[in-house]
């Protein structure tokens, strides 16, 4: 990609109809369900052992998982519990600390926290004395970078936090905040069950402009009950004139098998497979003339906020919170569910309270399964990380980094590409894997073609279709 342009992205219905399947989101390689049980504490102690072993000085990420909501948004796949107990969240704070105390003691003089991201559930379901504290045992147990250096972000539901609320939290040390909003229309805000009001929305971005947060980032959602062409163009002005500098327009995957709230979504009220696809096409078109900036996947930024700048720096990467511009960061992940990325592996904590407790009970890591990569996957993570952030592969600069011909160790991956270069997704010549505007938009088709995982048997046994849409 040249320095100074952006990757600009084309829509084609007739491709993307062509194309439309089921795949992985490759905010990980290998993807979460192929993590297996047999990896625990002691692996993670391991993979800890070899950063310091190699004197690691790498930036550090710290994700925190809060899980609690008080309420539930029919459309939500995420790991939550909706309670309006909020004793519950005392008693998960006091286990979550005890885990952030025993990552600080491992993770002691390896490394500055660099990056810090909570998520959910809902952060701000805890009260604004539960953060704080929070907060302090976090800068207690681990090294912060200065403000102007790190990012510090937080997921808020706006429908939990008063202005005062958004002021305390940046005086906490966070410097981000991304806002769920999905639609600003009050029929599908019902149709979901979350009804928030376009000026609670913007009150909290005002709040956030005026406490100094450096990035207001918005979610949007695409496919949900009772969208129309009409109403998306509502919303999208809305959005553009709320002028925030990310946004992330995410599909709406309706997958009533796995997740059990989207049974309460009437079929009947969800926009077809050519709407929702005109509902895409017409958020990028109207983005993209808002003067926001493509990134990939799911992601729109002002050309100057820092996403779009380590794009075009060529240091943008992808990791659990989708992308990210820390390369190279170890990502330690707190809270039930949560996902760690240290050195070679990934390793995921108990996905149920009682087990997360249990584990801490005993005085152990809540480590419940986790993957060592071995060198095939590193090349295969970096090969679709490098496609999936810069839409473009050196393949001599993997020779460089790996002892292999890149032609002849992916001559099967390279002739399966050749039906994509027809359909002008992308260009391949000797050097380069270039995909163009035409492609950008089904690049985690092209990322599948690298995947060894794909269509393997899992050792746990067949799974109901889990990925969602590609587009
Ligand atoms: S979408 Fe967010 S706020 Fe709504 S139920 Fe899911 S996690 Fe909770």
């Amino acid at each position: 990609m040249n320095a100074h342009t952006f990757p600009a992205v084309e829509f084609d219905a007739a491709i993307i109809g062509k194309l439309s399947q089921s795949g992985p989101r490759y905010t990980s390689y290998p993807t979460a369900d192929r993590f297996r049980p047999d990896f625990g504490y002691g692996q993670f102690l391991e993979a800890v052992a070899g950063l310091r072993m190699r004197r690691n000085r790498r930036p550090l990420s710290l994700y925190i998982h809060i899980p609690f909501c008080d309420t539930i948004c029919y459309y939500c796949g995420c790991n939550k519990i909706v309670t309006k107990d909020h004793g519950k969240a005392a008693t998960y704070l006091g286990y979550l600390k005890q885990e952030i105390d025993m990552q600080g003691r491992l993770f002691a003089g390896t490394g500055t926290i660099e990056q810090l991201h909570f998520g959910g559930g809902t952060p701000t379901y805890l009260s604004d004395r539960q953060m704080g504290d929070l907060m302090e045992h976090l800068h207690a147990n681990f090294d912060f970078a200065p403000d102007q250096q790190g990012e510090y972000s937080i997921e808020i539901d706006p429908r939990t936090v008063s202005a005062e609320r958004v002021h305390s939290l940046r005086a906490q040390g966070f410097n981000r905040i991304s806002l769920g909003v999905q639609d600003f229309d009050p029929e599908v805000q019902k149709a979901v069950n979350r009804i928030q009001p376009e000026a609670e929305t913007r009150a909290v971005m005002d709040a956030a402009r005026d406490a100094g947060f450096r990035s207001i980032s918005i979610d949007l959602i695409y496919g949900l009950p009772k969208q129309s062409l009409a109403s998306m163009e509502q919303t999208l002005d809305k959005v553009i004139a709320a002028d925030p500098d990310r946004i992330a327009l995410y599909n709406y995957a309706h997958l009533p098998h796995l997740f059990k709230p989207q049974r309460r979504i009437a079929e009947a009220d969800l926009p077809t497979p050519e709407v929702k696809l005109e509902l895409l096409a017409l958020s990028i078109r109207r983005l993209c003339a808002a003067g926001y900036v493509y990134i990939g996947m799911d992601h729109f930024a002002k050309p100057d906020d820092e996403l779009a700048v380590a794009q075009r720096q060529g240091l943008l990467q992808r990791n659990f919170q989708g992308y990210s511009t820390r390369a190279e960061a170890d990502l330690i992940s707190c809270g039930v569910s949560a996902i760690s990325a240290v050195g070679a592996t990934y390793s995921q904590n108990e996905k149920t309270l009682d087990a997360y407790y249990e584990k801490l009970d005993e005085g152990r890591l809540p480590v419940a399964r986790g993957i060592k990569l071995d060198t095939d996957d590193l090349l295969r993570r970096i090969v679709i990380q490098k496609l999936m952030c810069n839409f473009e592969l050196s393949m001599s600069s993997i020779e460089q980094a790996y002892p292999i011909r890149f032609p002849l160790y992916f001559a099967a991956e390279l002739e399966k590409l050749k039906a994509f270069e027809e359909d002008g997704l992308l260009v391949v010549d000797p050097e380069w894997i270039t995909v163009t505007p035409r492609g950008r938009l089904l690049i985690r088709n092209i990322c599948m073609v690298f995947d060894r995982y794909l269509g393997l048997p899992r050792a746990d046994g067949p799974q109901p279709l889990r990925y969602s849409k590609t587009i």
